[in-house]
């Protein structure tokens, strides 16, 4: 077995079991690629068991802190095991839910998300990466499911010195009863009382946005509610919260909608969507345009809202971002706020890890005060619980999110 030998005084992160050991931290020792290593305090004390990564900043990923544990096979399928038992538990009002959450159930850099009868997953590190083959019989064997595709596109794959794999890593499932490679990757799946359409091949991350799963339904009751009569999502994707609005505001006379987006590909599902569901073409507008010039825009033509949704993409993948990210995030929220008619209510996110909930909460705050408008805090949000946060792993916490009502 190889060893990793940490510099005096590095150990104090690793004690509090937080899986990542830092290039910095390593006084010397290395492996292959995925290869598991013992991890060891300059003293010569075990600390964990981890997959080394030879390129990346985050030198290796612990897998376990318990000094007897092996990790095979047997490890391998109880943290995959442990993982689908947890989602039985949660309150998931879907057919598709993330099943596996990487460092949060204690496969570091696996993510795997089941839509309806199919799982897709993303191999983001070294270890998981060499564990594959026994990664995806797991899976199969403890969903009973038969159809696993494979998006290992992201970015976080380069910092691992990984080439980028996509294509399904099972059979492909039958499409109207042929057999075709390449085919059945366009999905529907239902989430609350709504069915929406994605692309597992083309589509963002694995193909969809899981996690906003519980905000949406918020901003459908919100919607119904209140009863808004204009309502702008920005940074709509396939049309999530659009979807949600139009359905809260069924009972609303001619509600109308604004959806803006700068792929045009998100932007044709998300008119699918609407479509799917059974709503009116005239309710609803999609704009193929940047948010930031289209929030100015409206500005200068007065118009105005009753509910706004911002949910930008990840400004700052890390900490070392923050600063510039959170300028842009400020812009867009002082931005919106000065759209919003009294009463009128802004759902604001920020997906970023390298902004804390405090930060983001200060960010918007001080983007009321530059917009001279007042508001209410009624809520925090986060993501759905099937992309769960630990208490050893804080970066768990990207997702955030502020529901505000304007004074
Ligand atoms: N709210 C969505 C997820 C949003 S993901 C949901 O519930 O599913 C972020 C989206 O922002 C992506 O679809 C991306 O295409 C879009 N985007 C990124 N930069 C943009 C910009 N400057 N203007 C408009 N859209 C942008």
């Amino acid at each position: 077995m190889k060893t990793l030998r940490l510099r005096a005084g590095k150990e104090k992160s690793i004690l509090r079991r937080h899986p990542w050991i830092f290039d910095s931290a390593v006084a010397k020792g290395g492996a292959d690629p995925g290869e598991t290593v013992r991890v060891e305090s300059a003293e010569g004390r075990v600390l964990a068991w981890a997959a080394f990564s030879p390129t990346s900043k985050i030198r290796a990923r612990a897998w376990s802190f318990e000094e007897a544990e092996c990790i095979d096979a047997a490890f391998l399928n109880r943290r995959v095991a442990a993982a689908v038992l947890a989602r039985s538990r949660f309150d998931i009002a879907s057919d598709s839910c993330r099943l596996i959450h990487g460092e949060a159930d204690g496969l570091p850099g696996l993510v795997v998300d089941r839509y309806g009868q199919t799982l897709v997953a993303q191999f983001l590190s070294c270890g998981v990466e060499r564990f594959k083959p026994i990664l995806v019989e797991a899976l199969l064997a403890h969903t009973d499911l038969k159809a696993i595709f494979e998006r290992s596109d992201a970015h976080s794959r380069e910092l691992e010195g990984l080439p980028e794999a996509t294509g399904w890593l099972s059979e492909a499932p039958e499409v109207n009863g042929a057999p075709e490679a390449g085919q059945g990757t366009q999905l529907v799946l239902q989430e609350h009382q709504w069915q929406l359409g994605l692309d597992i091949a083309r589509g963002h991350k694995t193909g969809f946005y899981l996690d906003q799963r519980d905000s949406r339904w918020r901003f459908a009751q919100y919607a119904q509610r209140l009863q808004f009569k204009r309502v702008l999502n920005c940074f709509c994707y396939s049309g999530g919260f659009t979807v949600a609005a139009l359905s809260g505001l069924r009972a609303t006379a001619a509600p109308h909608i604004t959806s803006i987006d700068s792929s045009a590909l998100a932007l044709e599902a998300a008119r699918a969507n609407v479509a799917l569901n059974g709503f009116e073409a005239d309710a609803h507008t999609f704009l193929d345009a940047d948010v930031n010039a289209s929030l100015r825009l409206f500005l200068e033509q007065g118009q105005s809202f009753d509910a706004i949704v911002l949910d930008p993409p990840k400004f700052a993948p890390t900490a070392a971002h923050a600063e510039r990210a959170a300028r842009a995030y400020k812009d867009i929220n002082r931005l919106a706020l000065k759209l919003l008619t009294p009463g009128g209510v802004l759902f604001t996110f920020s997906c970023s890890g390298g902004i804390s909930v405090d930060l983001f909460h200060k960010i918007v705050a001080s983007a009321g005060l530059d917009a001279g408008v007042d508001g209410f805090i009624l809520e925090r949000l986060g993501a759905a619980p099937d992309h769960p946060m630990t208490i050893e792993f804080p970066e768990g916490e990207y997702l955030k999110g502020l529901v505000v009502m304007r004074r």
